[in-house]
């Protein structure tokens, strides 16, 4: 289980359309293989696993994580910023975060905010400085961006950590071990692996990636965590350690009755949990996706935490190694007449 990978994607920060730190980590391993790589124009990684004749599947993880950009410096030096996507009011208030700078730096500090209401306001962070000069000095300027500063962890127990923007670096995970673990498997269908840029702000590059691909099946990763973290009642569909969640609604997606049979079946077969989940807010970039030329069967799944859009996540290494088992046997087995009994609408 690779662990290590996932604590480089988590401390990789990367908000919307500022994505190079986790593209990075992603073209390593894809140049590891000498995969064909291509770009959507908003900076989406598009990873073509192999050549087929079969339907094509794309997989889709997000690389962006909410966080913040600098709007203004203040004379007495602090730094205001505004939320990138849609930062936990809660976690506005007294987080350590770092500031990535225009030359690469990183710069510490923590960010506060007023109270008003129930809501934050006036967010900034202290660097230390005293004068716009001072951070100016440390390189910090308007447009910079900000993510929480989380150091990744191991938890108590064999297979709980704890990180910083895994929503949606589990998903980025999961692609760069179906990348390793598909490399000599013999496939009926075209695997494009793609990370996306900017979901957190309106599900934008999945749906670029979408056009530039033009795939016949789509299957998104994402995260989700349920509101109340020690609800442990069969309410509770996104309990780490129960294994992957497949997405029966959200707001953005109805997926075909046939693909979600498909998955059901085929997690039944491997004898994967599987939990099944809505969404009552939000989507995912499968909300664009499916929207794609004629229409592309798409479905979610994903990997329960707890907390999230916050400063840091707990997940089981246990569902990550699920979801992977569940993608590799889906992939292993979707090939033209998977495809046609989705799409035959005839009868
Ligand atoms: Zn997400």
């Amino acid at each position: 289980m690779n662990i290590e990978l996932l604590k480089q994607l988590s401390e990789a920060d990367a908000i919307a359309a500022s994505e190079q730190e986790v593209r990075q980590i992603l073209l390593e391993h894809a140049r590891r293989y000498q995969l064909k790589v291509e770009f959507d124009r908003l900076g989406s990684v598009l990873i073509r696993l192999n050549e087929s004749t079969g339907p094509k599947v794309m997989l889709c993880a997000h690389m962006d994580e909410v966080g913040f950009m600098v709007r203004n410096i203040t004379k007495e030096g602090a730094v205001e910023v505004i939320p990138i996507g849609n930062v936990r009011q809660l976690a506005r208030f007294m987080q350590p975060v770092r500031i990535t700078t225009a030359d690469g730096r990183k710069q510490h500090g923590l960010l506060d905010a007023d109270l008003s209401g129930s809501e934050a306001q006036n967010m900034r962070v202290d660097i230390g400085a005293s004068s716009a000069q001072e951070v100016a000095d440390a390189g910090v300027r308007i447009g910079d961006r900000v993510t929480f500063a989380t150091s990744f962890q191991k938890l108590a127990g064999e297979s709980r950590v704890m990180g910083k923007a895994f929503d949606d670096r589990i998903g980025c995970w999961l692609l760069i071990e179906l990348m390793h673990a598909l490399q000599q498997q013999p496939l009926a269908c075209e695997v494009w692996l793609v990370a996306s840029s900017s979901e957190e702000v309106g599900m934008r590059g999945g749906k670029t990636a979408a056009q530039r691909i033009n795939p016949d099946l789509a299957l998104v990763l994402d995260t989700a965590n349920w509101s109340k973290n020690f609800d442990f009642s069969a309410a509770n569909h996104r309990q780490i350690g129960q294994g992957p969640m497949l997405v029966m609604y959200d707001k953005s997606l109805l997926p075909s009755p046939r693909l979600l049979g498909l998955i059901q079946d085929t997690a039944a077969e491997q004898r994967i949990p599987l939990q099944s989940d809505m969404f009552s807010n939000g989507g995912t970039d499968g909300g664009t996706i499916h929207l794609t030329g004629q229409g592309v069967p798409t479905a979610v799944i994903g990997v329960p935490t707890r907390h999230g859009h916050c400063a840091a996540s707990i997940a089981d290494m246990n569902d990550l190694y699920h979801a992977r088992q569940l993608l590799l046997a889906l992939v292993g087995r979707i090939d033209s007449d998977i495809f046609q009994q989705l799409t035959d609408f005839s009868c």
